[in-house]
Formats: C-alpha cells, sequence, structure tokens
C-alpha cells in the first residue's frame, strides 16, 4: 500500500539505526508534506528533500530518518467514508465514531466510473469487514446501491489531458452559469450511459433555462399550491396542468428509482411549453411552484432565485400529485359499418382524427377483414361510420 510518490499521505514511522522501525508520537501527528518540493519526474522528491525526512527518534532521541513511502490514494478513499459520518469536531481525537456510522452507514447510493467497480469498491469492502473485524463498525457492506455511471467523450473519444480533447468546466461556468452545465450534462444521456460533449447542446440547455428564467414573470407571487375549478378552464389550460402534474409525476420516478434525469428535463420542458400556450397566471404560478422544486436538485441556483421570488421557498417540500389534472377527459363513439352499428370505442376528447379511425377499425375487424374500405366517416363526438364494398 506504499509507493516512492510525493502525492499521498506521509506514513508516520520513523527509521532509527539503533531502534529500528518507530512510530512517530501522537502528538506529533499528522506528519504533512513538505510544500518546497522539486517535482523532477525522477525519484522520490521526499526522498531528495534536503530536510524533510531527517529527525530524531521518538524512542532514543538520536537521529533518525522518516519514511519516505507515502500511501497510496486509495488507502483514505477506502474509508473516508466512514469519517464522514462523524462531526468534524471529533476528527481531531478519533478517526469516526462508532455510534454516527451505526446511524448513518451504509451509504445508500454509490456513484462512480466503471474504473471503481474493480478498484475503489474492492478496496473499500475489504477495509470495511476488516474494521468489522476488528470491532470498529458493525456492517458487512458500505454500500447498498451502485451506479455506474458513463464517461464524458468528446468527438467520440474519451476526454483526457494527455489527448488533449478536454473541456473547461471553468469556461462553461463563466459563459453560461454553472446551472447550465449541469443541465446539459444531464440531458445529454442517461447517467449510466456515455455522454458525447456537444457545444450546441450546451447552447440549448442555456436557452432553455433562459426562457424558464424570463417565463417566471408570469407567475405572481404565491404561499401556497392554488386551486381550481377544472369544469371552468379551457382546453390549454388543462393541457398545461396536465403536462406540469406529468413532470411531477416523473420526478418521483427519476429521484427514487431510475435516475434518468434527462427524461425529467424533457417533461419539464414540455411543462413549460405547455404553460405557454395559455395565459391563467394562477397556472403559470402552480407550474412554477412544481417546475422549481423538481428541477432544485439538477439547476439549484436559478430554482431558488425563482422559488424564494415567487413562493418564499415554501414549495420546497413535498408536493402532492393532482390526480385530476392527469385525467383525460375520455368520450364514447358508436362504429358503424354501412351504417349499421357493431361496437362502441373509448378514445381521448381531443384524439386525433387518425387516432380515432384506427380503433374503430380495430373495434370492428370481424366485420371489415378482408372486405375493400370505401371511406372512414367520423362525426365528431358521436361516431365512425364505415362503408366497405360488398
Ligand atoms: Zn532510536
Amino acid at each position: 500500500m506504499s509507493r516512492q510518490r510525493y502525492w499521498g499521505t506521509p506514513i508516520p514511522l520513523i527509521k532509527c539505526p539503533k531502534c529500528g522501525i518507530v512510530p512517530e508520537k501522537s502528538e506529533n501527528l499528522p506528519v504533512t508534506l513538505p510544500e518546497d518540493v522539486e517535482i523532477t519526474g525522477e525519484g522520490n522528491p521526499l526522498e531528495s528533500h534536503p530536510t524533510w525526512k531527517k529527525t530524531t527518534c521518538p524512542k532514543c532521541g538520536g537521529e533518525a530518518q522518516r519514511e519516505t513511502d507515502t500511501l497510496d490514494t486509495f488507502v483514505e478513499s477506502s474509508w473516508y467514508f466512514l469519517r464522514y459520518t462523524t462531526p468534524s469536531k471529533y476528527w481531531e481525537e478519533v478517526p469516526f465514531r462508532k455510534r454516527d456510522t451505526d446511524y448513518w452507514m451504509p451509504v445508500d447510493q454509490y456513484i462512480g466510473g466503471i474504473e471503481h467497480a474493480i478498484l475503489h469498491l474492492l478496496y473499500s469492502r475489504f477495509f470495511t469487514k476488516a474494521l468489522r473485524d476488528l470491532g470498529y463498525v458493525d456492517l458487512d457492506e458500505p454500500f447498498k446501491r451502485l451506479l455506474t455511471q458513463g464517461m464524458v467523450l468528446k468527438d467520440g473519444a474519451k476526454m483526457s489531458k494527455s489527448k488533449g480533447n478536454t473541456v473547461d468546466p471553468d469556461e462553461i461556468v463563466e459563459r453560461f452559469g454553472a446551472d447550465t452545465a449541469r443541465l446539459f450534462i444531464l440531458f445529454a444521456a442517461p447517467p449510466a450511459k456515455d455522454l458525447e460533449w456537444s457545444d450546441s447542446g450546451v447552447e440549448g440547455g442555456y436557452r432553455f433555462l433562459k426562457r424558464f428564467y424570463e417565463r417566471s414573470e408570469r407567475a405572481k407571487p404565491m404561499e401556497s399550491l392554488p386551486t381550481f375549478d377544472t369544469s371552468k378552464l379551457s382546453k390549454a389550460e388543462k393541457e398545461a396542468r396536465k403536462k406540469v402534474y406529468q413532470a411531477l409525476e416523473k420526478s418521483k420516478e427519476v429521484y427514487e428509482k431510475s435516475f434518468a434525469f434527462n427524461t425529467l428535463i424533457a417533461s419539464a420542458m414540455e411543462a413549460l411549453n405547455a404553460l405557454g400556450a395559455q395565459e391563467n397566471e394562477e397556472i403559470w404560478s402552480e407550474g412554477y411552484w412544481v417546475l422549481t422544486n423538481i428541477l432544485e436538485p439538477i439547476v439549484p441556483h436559478i430554482s431558488w432565485e425563482i422559488a424564494d421570488r415567487l413562493f418564499k421557498r415554501a414549495n420546497f417540500g413535498e408536493i402532492p400529485i393532482d390526480i385530476k389534472a392527469l385525467e383525460e377527459e375520455r368520450i364514447t363513439l358508436a362504429v358503424s359499418v354501412n351504417g349499421k352499428r357493431r361496437a362502441q370505442i373509448e378514445v381521448a376528447k381531443d384524439a386525433p382524427k387518425e387516432e380515432i379511425i384506427t380503433k374503430a377499425k380495430e373495434a370492428a375487424t370481424r366485420w371489415i377483414e378482408g372486405k375493400e374500405i370505401v371511406k372512414e366517416i367520423l362525426v365528431p363526438g358521436r361516431l365512425v361510420n364505415i362503408v366497405i364494398k360488398g
């Protein structure tokens, strides 16, 4: 677990010619790296540093040398999640407290690249099991669930500094803001898939956020969700509410199960478009009440600002799904063949003609099969008549 590199945690052991290998005194911990090293790419900079390794033996006080190997980085990453459970004020005394790991562990969701699946996961499971055997934790497995995220590609290749095809996130943040960078990454692909970096995709994300921000002017401030008498709403108003609640429904599935954030963003975009097709100020407010709530984990800055201005952030909590808004108005139509009533179908009130005709033909299959259809007549809201030859 040690290596001959500067970049790592110093191993707090001292080599004394008389006493052998002696641990550093606790009061001298942690042993920190010198900051004035020269990194030449050859040899271990700790070895060649003029003073760092020179010390005295904690046991006999004679001249001695520090261990110049450092710990591989995985040594710390294999148990840091245990340390995070414990408040930092205890970190000087203990690595972590068992009462805290008992409360917080295991980690609900682990997200990492594929390289973690064989290295970090393996090491941290080993550390957890060793710490369990030593009595430090009551835990067999550190992580409950794994999501292996895809890589970011540029022009079809993995982004890497050595290939020189990296995108500087600071530049994107500088030009478009952090929300756009986050939105683009989550919208471009489901998290388990690789994502191809696209400048036009970034700009598309930016345009959506700009619209989202500007249109918030059309909502009025509220302290709670408005209620509606749906029988008095227009078709466009009902459609807007339906899209908003479909997005809310989607968010529950996405955040709790699938993590398909791209589909949630698509739903939010549809909802914003549907809101734009109507003028009802209260429906705009309801829309923003829901949309800033469900987009907050994805674009926190914009969502907080709008939610703060319109709702004093009273909308940042569980929002009930208005089932009524999701219901489609359905109607029953008769299906006749050559004027004779044969079947009936149920369709959405605003279903397109092609959809209604297809459904009617399915329902009347046994009367029209093998026959030549001469005409299909739709009498809206009432019936479909299919005219056949013979
Ligand atoms: Zn000694």
